[in-house]
C-alpha cells in the first residue's frame, strides 16, 4: 500500500489516520501547531479539570462509540451524571428549565401564550416548495414566529455555532430540519415520525444522542490517537505547498517535520478552510482555494471559573444555560460543566464553562483575561447567584473558532466536490464540509479513510486518470 498523507491533527485528521493505519495503509500527519487535538483543548490544575473547546462527544452514530472502544477507551470513558440532564434558557433574567414534554411547553413561563399557539399551528404551515434558501430566522419566522426565534432559536443558535440565526442557512447549518419540513411538511410531525427512521438506521436525534467524555477529559481522545500513530505524526510541520506529478503527490512545510520529500498516493486536508486558502497546489487547480478565505469563523473566547459551592445560589443542576441576544448579556452561555462530570472540581466546589464573543459580540473575544473574567463574573452574578471570588479562572481565545454555515455556503461544498474530481488523490474532510460538531468530524474522519481506502485499491485506473489530467 502506498502511502498518505494527512494535513492536520484535530479530531478529523487523528481520527482519519488511525482508521487508515488499521487498515494497512502507511501515514504521515503533519499538524501546524506543536500539540494536537486541534480546538479541543482539556487543562487539569488544582484539582480543576477545564475544557475550552468542546466538552462532549454526542454519540449520534455508530461510529463514534466504534472509534471509542478501537481505541482501547472504553474503561475511561464517563457518561454524565443523569441528574444534570436539564437545560435553561434565560428569560426575565433568569435561567428557566426548558419543557422536557408537551405538558411542559403548555405550563411552561418561558413561552407566552400566543407563542405556544404559534407552535401549535406549526403543523398546518405549508411547506416552502418554491427552492430559496432560507436562513435560520426566517424559516423559524415563517413556521413558529418571532418570538420562538428571539427566545429559543437565537439562543441555541449561539450555543452550537456561536452564529447569528440571520445569516446561517437552514440547509447548510440544520440540514435536518430542512428534510423535516420537506419529508413531513412540519417540523412536529417529522419530529415523531422521523424518530423511528432514525432508530432503523441506528442514528440519534442530536438533543437525544447520549453525551460522554473522558476521566481526563476529550484531549485523551487526539492523544490516544497520535499515540497509535508515533512517528508518523510531525508536529511544528505547517503544509504550505502540495505538489502532484503524475499519481504521486509531495508535500511542502514550512516547518520542522520532513519528510525527506516522501510521494503520497493521496492527501487528506484536514485542516481549517481559512488556511486551505493559503495552500498551494501544483500544478495549479482550475478552481482558485482563495475563495475559502471567505469563509467566516467568529472569534469565541472560552471562560472557565470554579467556585465555592457556597458561593452560588443556583443548583446549577443540568448541562448548562442558552442566553438569547434579547435578555441584554454579554456571556452566549454556560455549561454546568462539574454537574455533568463531577471530577470537573474538587469538593466542595463548582466549575462553570462560559463562551465570549462569537457573532454576537464579536470585539469581547479579545479582551484580556481579568476582563473577560469581570465580565463573566458580573453575568453569573445576575443569572446564577455567584458571590466571592473564583477559586479558579483560566480563559483561551480562539480568534477563529466555529465556521459559519451562511446561506450561500453550499458553493463552498460543491467546489470541494470539484477539487477531489480534477484532483485524483486530494481529498477533503472535517468541520468546514460535514458538519461543526465532534462527533461530525469523526465521523468524517472515518468516512474519509474509507474513501481512501477504496481510492488506494483502484491505483491502476486512478493513476492513468491522474497523468491524464495532470
Ligand atoms: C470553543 C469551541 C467549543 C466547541 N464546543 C463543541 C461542543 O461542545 N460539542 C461539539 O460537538 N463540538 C464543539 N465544537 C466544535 C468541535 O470541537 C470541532 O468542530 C472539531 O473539534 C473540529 O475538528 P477538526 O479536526 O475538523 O478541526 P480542528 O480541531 O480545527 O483541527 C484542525 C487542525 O489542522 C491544523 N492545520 C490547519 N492547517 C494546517 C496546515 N496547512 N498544515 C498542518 N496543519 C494544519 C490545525 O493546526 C489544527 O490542529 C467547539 C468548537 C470550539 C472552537
Amino acid at each position: 500500500m502506498s502511502s498518505v498523507a494527512i494535513i492536520g491533527a484535530g479530531i478529523t485528521g487523528l481520527t482519519a489516520a488511525f482508521y487508515l493505519k488499521r487498515q494497512g495503509v502507511p501515514v504521515t500527519v503533519f499538524e501546524a501547531s506543536g500539540r494536537v487535538g486541534g480546538v479541543i483543548q482539556s487543562l487539569q490544575r488544582d484539582g480543576y479539570l477545564a475544557e475550552f473547546g468542546p466538552n462532549t462527544i454526542l454519540e449520534t452514530s455508530p461510529k463514534i462509540g466504534q472509534l471509542v472502544r478501537d481505541a482501547g477507551l472504553s474503561s475511561r470513558r464517563r457518561d454524565p451524571d443523569p441528574k444534570a440532564d436539564a437545560r435553561y434558557v434565560v428569560r426575565y433574567k433568569r435561567p428557566i428549565p426548558m419543557p422536557g414534554s408537551p405538558l411542559g411547553f403548555l405550563t411552561t413561563e418561558l413561552f407566552s401564550a400566543r407563542a405556544k399557539l404559534a407552535v401549535l399551528r406549526e403543523p398546518f404551515i405549508p411547506a416552502r416548495r418554491d427552492g430559496k434558501e432560507e436562513s435560520i430566522a426566517e424559516f423559524v419566522q415563517r413556521r413558529l414566529g418571532q418570538e420562538f426565534l428571539d427566545h429559543a432559536i437565537d439562543a441555541l443558535v449561539a450555543g452550537v455555532y456561536a452564529g447569528d440565526p440571520y445569516n446561517l442557512s437552514v440547509p447548510q447549518a440544520f440540514p435536518k430540519l430542512k428534510q423535516l419540513e420537506e419529508r413531513y411538511g412540519s417540523l412536529i410531525k417529522g419530529q415523531i415520525l422521523g424518530g423511528r427512521e432514525r432508530k432503523k438506521r441506528g442514528e440519534v436525534a442530536k438533543d437525544r444522542a447520549p453525551k460522554f467524555s473522558f476521566d481526563d477529559g476529550l484531549q485523551v481522545l487526539p492523544q490516544v490517537l497520535a499515540d497509535s500513530i508515533g512517528d508518523s505524526l510531525k508536529l511544528n510541520s505547517p503544509v504550505t505547498q502540495l505538489r502532484r506529478r503524475g499519481a504521486a503527490w509531495t508535500v511542502q512545510t514550512s516547518g520542522e517535520g520532513s519528510d525527506g520529500g516522501a510521494e503520497y498516493s493521496a492527501v487528506v486536508y484536514c485542516g481549517t478552510a481559512y488556511k486551505l486558502a493559503e495552500l498551494q497546489v501544483e500544478p495549479s487547480p482550475s478552481l482558485d482555494l482563495s475563495v475559502f478565505s471567505e469563509i467566516r469563523y467568529p472569534p469565541v473566547a472560552s471562560v472557565v471559573l470554579g467556585f465555592r459551592r457556597e458561593d452560588v445560589a443556583h443548583s446549577c443542576q443540568g448541562f448548562g444555560m442558552l442566553i438569547p441576544r434579547v435578555e441584554g448579556f454579554k456571556i452566549l452561555g454556560t455549561i454546568f460543566s462539574s454537574s455533568l462530570f463531577p471530577n470537573r472540581a474538587p469538593a466542595g466546589h463548582l466549575t462553570l464553562t462560559s463562551y465570549v464573543g462569537g457573532e454576537r459580540f464579536p470585539h469581547l473575544a479579545s479582551l484580556p483575561p481579568d476582563e473577560l473574567f469581570a465580565l463573566t463574573c458580573e453575568d453569573l452574578r445576575v443569572l446564577l447567584g455567584v458571590r466571592g471570588k473564583p477559586t479558579f479562572q483560566h480563559s483561551v481565545y480562539y480568534p477563529k473558532a466555529i465556521p459559519q454555515y451562511v446561506v450561500g455556503y453550499g458553493r463552498y461544498r460543491n467546489l470541494m466536490n470539484e477539487l477531489e474530481q480534477t484532483a485524483p488523490g486530494l481529498f477533503f474532510a472535517g468541520h468546514y464540509r460535514e458538519g461543526i460538531s465532534l462527533s461530525d468530524s469523526i465521523v468524517s474522519g472515518c468516512n474519509v479513510a474509507d474513501r481512501v481506502a477504496q481510492f488506494q485499491r483502484q491505483p491502476a485506473s486512478r493513476a492513468a486518470e491522474a497523468r491524464q489530467l495532470a
